[in-house]
């Protein structure tokens, strides 16, 4: 069986409907019309012939089996954990978790944004700080954010220097070089368990437990970083955080971290939930998403993203940072696992950790192996002279990796799974025996221990036993509407099939428990596999190469332009440091060319929504040679194929320019048109779109970059290379050389079951899908933009406004009635104010477009009746939706509109209903009165609201 007409939602039948009410043909005429000729390709893709499910999985299974599953003991960042089975099945492998979107619409969403907000609190506990975010994309980089974020936040100091612990780990100081370099910050690495280096900073890295092992104090240090009008992060590790002082109690104003080992698979370096959590008054400068609590319609507690207006949507340039994508669904398995064991739980893991690295402790100094430092948490530092690869080498040969530190070091590190065998194998290696007796010798010192209680909140207390644990994840998973119950129209954010065959290889072992500075001979299945995919991605793009790295379309976007900014320098043109982005752009451009140091100009929108020529040829004259470039979208985020792009770009290459064609909407290009070929030097693609990788709720991501020939010196570079970050050319944006390298299976196993022909088919009927979904809703909420032939591409922006202006009812109520018809809402006011964008996507059949159809006809005349004087808007089903059960149930009900108007305005939700947890969300509260922990469980009790509704 073929996989194609299992990932397209129409069949032939449904196809041929469909293209006669858009006035097509058939797709080849619908395609010839829609995708301008100056840009269109006609050379099929050259990809292997598609594979059945069965065929791509035996396929890739003979790949998985070329790497090889070890004892990991190598840390330097990454421990070995186990996932607990209750919460692989039910979160990682549950697609109610993981094909759900980012929680913007709140009503849809409360499982989640709980979920999250969970992890925020454990993350806040064991910090012993008062805010923690939902997660950035990967400890090196949020050190980086934090730099960034402590140099915003200090203005009072002066200093562009920011001093880091040399006992950070490798990757993080290699981010940190290519990141503060971007961005003309001093970078000073010193050892700081020695005091801080002369002179003023703005910020200073502390890192609580170092990449050695060496567990430092770092309540001195805190202090005279303070003393001297510097503001101080810490890395550190949450399990070790069981065990040890706060980052907090000892006074830091930011903590940040990996939460892997909360339960997260090695997956060869990601996809991991790094951490961040604040003291009070740095909420406002926090980077990435924030839940929060605040009140529904009802004044019943309920959760949302709070302080949005901080994100990089709505601020572009001005954006606290360019996160946008980071890793929700880590973040989730991670404060699950919290839920799971429990403070007594986790720290029993913590101790037992302990144990057994003062067991290997005690067993090499017994047999004389000097043991470098006495305080150490989990990991141990050995002093081998000139025997470090030889005790790596017979390490391995039992079948345990660990770490070659310098030719006369090694460290070993322990995770949750191991045991006295595998200590004891370490110790063999080294030619020591299993030690006797105690351990006692090496205890943490007193001073470095915590007093304090953490996770107290029920939430770590309630679900410990698995029964209870399944059921508080399926009663999450219920309140939340994610693709295993309805389309998710969301334009620019293609939310399509994430197949099953797809998501099932990354729980294999042979891709699960690889860490990511195994020996390369381990690997091999893993680099044949990125190999290939990087060489497809080439291919369907049309540049010479591809680097997975960045683990979201932000980080490929920050990548593509210091790529576009080093290939200048490189030139000795060091002027070229202004980018053109269109106004339309998505906000994330901006913001992350901020991070590339480059200056924005924005380029106006003509009429009919392209870029305006004029304005451009403006702008190229009056930047003159300090053009760098242009970032736009193609097809452009409007929806449509704009014919003039290839004139776009020639105007920015004849002025000595770049283009960066922002890829995120490949799903109306591929097999059709390659941005490499019709102007673009560089783009970004998101992978956690176009190519099947779910959103889980907000990440994971990946966005490859894609770059032609001369641009290739200056892709993202091997974090782990020698002197990384350092270099004129490359630069690495992700910790881990191919950035979360776990889940690119799935967006192989979809290329390779769909082929050329698979994935043309894709851009095809997702481009009928949106055209159809634009047709059927013309005459009652018409199509902004059209490029050629009347058509859009893969999306369509519905223009509401002049209905809204007649009946007040905005886009937001209609996002929120959508949600009683059983809908998640398409995209809100981007690009444009006021309208929706809807991107059905390839996989949704007719029944399902036309089910949103009718819902979006039915509440066209639910405002057509405010408009018409009928009904006040603020009287109408519209501005009081959604409803709750509760509130319908209420024992009087004395709205305007009957009760069954409000929960069954279409006759088939009587069959199958999606009950709203919680009423219209109120942004504005919960921003004025920040609570971002877990509230106590009888706020939601008690504010049952029993009157009327009225
Ligand atoms: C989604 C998107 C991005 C950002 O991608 P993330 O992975 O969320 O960082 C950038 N540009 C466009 C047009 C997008 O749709």
């Amino acid at each position: 069986m073929s996989f194609l007409p299992r990932h397209l939602g129409p069949d032939a039948a449904e196809t041929g409907i469909m293209l006669e009410t858009v006035g097509a043909a058939d797709l080849d005429e619908l395609v010839a019309r829609a995708v301008p000729r100056g840009i269109a390709s006609d050379e099929p893709l050259p990809l292997p012939e598609p594979m059945s499910e069965h065929e791509a999985l035996t396929a890739l299974r003979r790949i998985a089996a070329k790497n090889r599953v070890m004892t990991q003991m190598i840390g330097q960042g990454y421990a070995e954990t186990v996932t607990p089975p209750a919460l692989r099945r039910n979160i990682l492998e549950n697609p109610a978790w993981y094909t759900s979107y980012t929680p913007y619409q709140p009503e849809i969403s409360q499982g989640r944004l709980e979920a999250l907000l969970t992890f925020q609190n454990a993350v806040m506990d064991l910090t012993g700080l008062d805010l923690a975010n939902a997660s950035l994309l990967d400890e090196a980089t949020a050190v980086a954010e934090a730099v960034l974020m402590m140099r915003r936040a200090n203005r009072r100091s002066g200093s562009r220097r920011v001093a880091v612990d040399s006992h950070s780990l490798p990757q993080t100081l290699a981010v940190l070089r290519g990141r503060c370099r971007a961005v003309g910050i001093d970078l000073v690495v010193a050892d700081l368990s020695e005091g801080l280096p002369e002179g003023e900073f703005f910020g200073v890295v502390l890192t609580q437990v170092g990449v050695d092992g060496d567990v430092a104090d770092l309540a001195e240090r805190t202090e005279q970083a303070h003393a001297q009008g510097a503001l101080v992060a810490v890395a550190t590790d949450l399990l070790a955080l069981t065990l040890l002082r706060s980052p907090g109690e000892q006074g830091a104003d930011i903590a940040v971290g990996s939460a892997q080992r909360f339960g997260v698979p090695l997956f060869f370096g990601g996809p991991h939930a790094a951490f961040m959590a604040c003291r009070k008054g740095l909420e406002r400068n926090l980077p990435g998403r924030l839940v929060g609590v605040s009140v529904d319609s009802s004044g019943r507690p309920a959760y949302r993203l709070a302080l949005q207006t901080r994100e990089q949507h709505i601020r572009r340039e001005k954006a606290t940072s360019n996160i946008c994508t980071a890793q929700a669904l880590l973040a989730i398995v991670a404060g699950a696992y919290a839920a799971y064991h429990g403070a007594d739980g986790l720290r029993a893991i913590a101790e037992r950790v302990h144990r057994l690295a003062a067991r290997l402790a005690e067993g090499l100094t017994a047999a004389g192996v000097p043991v470098v430092h006495d305080t150490f948490f989990d990991t141990v530092l050995a002093q081998v002279p000139g025997r470090a690869d030889a005790v790596v080498a017979a390490a391995a040969e039992r079948g345990v990796n660990i770490r070659r530190a310098d030719a006369d070091h090694v460290s070993v590190s322990v995770g949750e799974p191991h045991d006295e065998r595998d200590v004891d194998a370490v110790l063999a290696a080294f030619g020591a025996p299993a030690p006797e007796d105690g351990t006692a010798g090496w205890d943490l010192p007193a001073a470095l221990l915590r007093t304090d209680s953490y996770l107290a909140h029920p939430v770590f207390t309630l679900h410990r036993s698995e029964t209870a644990m399944m059921r508080w994840l399926r009663s999450l998973a219920d309140k939340d509407l994610a693709l295993d119950r309805t389309m998710i129209p969301l334009g620019s954010c293609t939310m399509k099939l994430n197949a099953a065959a797809e998501m099932e290889p990354i729980s294999w072992p042979e891709f699960a428990s690889i860490h990511p500075l195994a020996p390369e001979e381990q690997t091999v299945g893993y680099r044949e596999l990125i190999a290939q995919l990087e060489s497809w991605l080439a291919e369907i793009t049309g540049y010479a190469a591809v680097s997975v790295q960045p683990n979201a379309g932000s980080q490929g976007e920050l990548a593509g332009l210091l790529a576009i900014r080093r290939y200048h320098l490189s030139r000795g043109d060091d002027r070229r440091t202004t980018i053109l982005i269109p106004s339309s752009a998505h906000g994330t451009n901006a913001a992350s060319a901020v991070l590339a140091d480059l200056k924005v100009v924005v380029v106006a929108t003509a009429e009919d929504g392209s870029v305006d020529l004029d304005d451009l040829d403006a702008k190229i004259a009056a930047v003159g040679d300090e053009l760098a470039g242009i970032m736009i979208t193609y097809p452009s985020t409007h929806g449509v194929f704009e014919e003039q792009v290839t004139a776009v770009c020639a105007a920015v290459h004849d002025a000595g320019g770049q283009v960066y064609v922002d890829g995120a909407n490949l799903n109306a290009l591929m097999g059709l048109a390659r941005p490499g070929r019709f102007g673009g030097d560089v783009s970004h693609l998101n992978l956690h779109k176009t190519f099947c990788i779910p959103h889980g709720g907000g990440g994971p991501g990946v966005g490859p970059v894609a770059v032609a020939e001369h641009l290739v010196p200056f892709l993202p570079e091997d974090p782990a290379a020698a002197d990384a970050g350092a270099g004129a050319e490359t630069f690495p944006v992700s910790q881990a050389r191919y950035g979360s390298a776990g889940v690119l299976p799935i967006s192989w196993m979809y290329i390779a079951m769909a082929g050329a022909e698979g994935l043309t088919a894709s851009s095809r009927t997702a481009i009928l899908s949106a055209n159809y979904v634009s047709a059927r809703l013309a005459d009652v909420f018409p199509t902004l933009y059209t490029g050629p032939g009347g058509l859009v591409a893969h999306e369509c922006i519905l223009d509401l406004r002049p209905l809204t202006k007649a009946s007040g009812v905005t886009a937001e109520d209609v996002c929120k009635r959508l949600v009683d018809y059983g809908f998640h809402a398409p995209t809100l006011a981007f690009p444009v104010a006021g309208t929706l964008m809807v991107e059905p996507t390839e996989s949704e059949n007719l029944a399902e477009l036309d089910r949103f159809v009718a819902a979006m006809r039915s509440i066209h005349a639910e405002m057509q009746a405010v408009a018409d004087g009928e009904v006040a808007l603020e009287d109408s089903v519209l501005r009081h939706a959604p409803h709750t059960a509760e509130v319908l149930t209420a024992d009087s009900w004395e709205r305007a509109y009957p009760r069954s108007q409000a929960a069954y305005p279409l006759p088939e939700l009587r069959l199958a209903k999606y009950w709203v947890p919680v009423g219209r969300v109120e942004n504005a509260a919960g921003d004025r009165n920040l609570v971002c922990s877990c509230p106590p469980i009888e706020a939601f009790a008690s504010a049952a609201p029993a009157e009327a509704a009225r």
